[in-house]
């Protein structure tokens, strides 16, 4: 039953019918329909967003002379990751007869954006899309946002398209198709977002575009909260993190990374010695009955095995907390009674509780927790000890939210469409390229 009551889900969150498009109401996981595969695009390959291994790879691939290679990936990852080259004859100390090479083998084409929302609290949503692997597939489209603040402006990947588990409270989950993104993927996210923001060394930014004061990037942040679970599909995670907080390129700290994770236990400590990022968990129950029912992995990971996991986390100190996300579901988690129990389980990890206003979509069987009870639930995790921030829905109106990433181009339009129709919020709904 698509249309689930939320009476029924409020009293009895066990009960809760299971939304039409769920195919195994109790399955853990979704058959992912796609498997990862590498990005080969029919045409020239893209060399933007490759690992450092990859690049030298693709030089000998074209006769570049192995006691050259060092120097020749030097000179691209600097053109390509610092200064967002988007033409090789831009790389004015690369000698004219490799560059021909290069551009007869290669392109540095950028995923392309399909469309772009501008919210009215100036978040942006692109919906990417990725070039085709072949026959069978017209390339996937996944998206991707980004959030200005005062003091920071931070970048929600995905790394996924859609993602493989259920959580029920998630539009993302509702998502048939899966495939891991590739490393390069991943990183082009951030390439593509430094194009549309102006953030390359002399481009401009784009009109109203919020300028960080202290001359610092306008993408200082990247949490991968977009669509996916980047734990089960890690070795690209890594990869793409390792590109991205390279110092002679995107130069992005790892600390100012944070990889959030709906409880893949056995991937935790990996994620910690292998790309060393700030740890972000997917908490949003205190007992396993209902958190089974919202993170249905949970079966799987329960609650007292993923708080182990946290506290093993490589890195942890206070200076290094884990962040616990917490969405606030009305009559389902946010009781006095919860947020007790809460503090009670995360005693002696060094954590701040993140508390997420549920973000509505179409046919989300839940309400958002109403403001006083959210106030009440914080101030009782504030009392003892824990920051609770009420993280701000940002870009509600373009359903670039937590949890409302769905990448459907016909979909967005139609809404993008009704949203202009009732004139609320389509401000800056803008169609670019060829959307299908
Ligand atoms: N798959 C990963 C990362 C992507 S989801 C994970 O689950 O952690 C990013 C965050 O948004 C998660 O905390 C997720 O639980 C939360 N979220 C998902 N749907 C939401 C919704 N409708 N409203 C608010 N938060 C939501
Ligand atoms: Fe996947 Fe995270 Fe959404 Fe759960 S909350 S369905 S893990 S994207």
């Amino acid at each position: 039953m698509a249309t689930a009551s939320l009476d029924i889900a409020q009293h009895s969150p066990r009960a809760t019918p299971i939304a039409a498009e769920r195919t195994q109401p109790m399955a853990i996981e979704k058959v992912a329909e796609v498997q990862a595969h590498a990005s080969a695009a029919p045409g020239k390959p893209s060399l933007a967003g490759l690992t450092r291994d990859e690049l030298k790879a693709r030089l000998a691939q074209i006769g570049v002379p192995e006691r050259e290679l060092k120097m020749r990936v030097g000179q691209l990852w600097h053109w390509i990751n610092l200064r967002g080259a988007q033409t090789f004859d831009a790389m004015s100390n690369v000698c004219k007869g490799l560059r021909q090479a290069l551009a007869d083998a290669y392109t540095l084409y950028r995923p392309t954006v399909a469309s772009e929302q501008v919210s009215k609290d100036g978040t942006r949503k692109w919906l990417l899309r990725m070039p085709s692997t072949g026959p069978l597939d017209k390339g996937a489209e996944i998206e991707c946002v980004y959030i200005p603040e005062v003091d920071r402006g931070t970048l929600c990947v995905s790394s996924q398209v859609g993602c493989t588990l259920t959580c029920s409270f998630c539009h993302t989950g509702t998502q048939r198709l899966v495939r891991n993104l590739t490393a390069q993927e991943i990183v082009a996210q951030l390439i593509v977002a430094r194009d549309r923001l102006g953030d390359w060394p002399g481009a401009m930014p784009p009109d109203g575009a919020f300028v960080p004061s202290d001359g610092g990037r306008f993408v200082s942040n990247i949490v991968f909260m977009g669509m996916g679970e980047p734990l089960y599909n890690l070795d690209n995670v890594v990869a793409a993190i390792r590109v991205m907080s390279d110092n002679e390129g995107l130069s992005l700290s790892r600390r100012r990374i944070t990889v959030s994770t709906s409880g893949v236990v056995p991937q935790i400590e990996r994620l910690g010695a292998e790309a060393n990022t700030m740890l972000a968990i997917s908490l949003h129950a205190v007992r396993d009955d209902l958190r089974d029912e919202l993170v249905p992995l949970n079966r799987k990971y329960p609650i007292a095995q993923l708080l182990e996991a946290c506290r093993a986390y490589p890195g942890l100190s206070n200076a290094r907390r884990i962040t616990f996300e917490y969405v606030m579901l009305k009559g389902v988690n946010d009781s006095d009674a919860d947020a007790r129990e809460l503090v009670r389980l995360l005693r002696g990890i060094p954590a701040k509780i993140n508390l997420i206003p549920f973000n509505p979509w179409p046919g989300a069987r839940y309400q958002c927790s109403d403001w006083e009870r959210i106030e009440r639930f914080s101030e009782i995790v504030f009392r003892a000890g824990y920051a609770s921030p009420v993280r701000t829905p940002r870009g509600r109106d373009i359903l670039a939210a937590c949890g409302q990433l769905k990448s459907e181009t016909e979909k967005l339009r139609a809404r993008a469409r009704l949203m202009l129709e009732a004139g609320i919020g389509a401000e800056g709904v803008y169609a670019l390229g060829d959307e299908a």
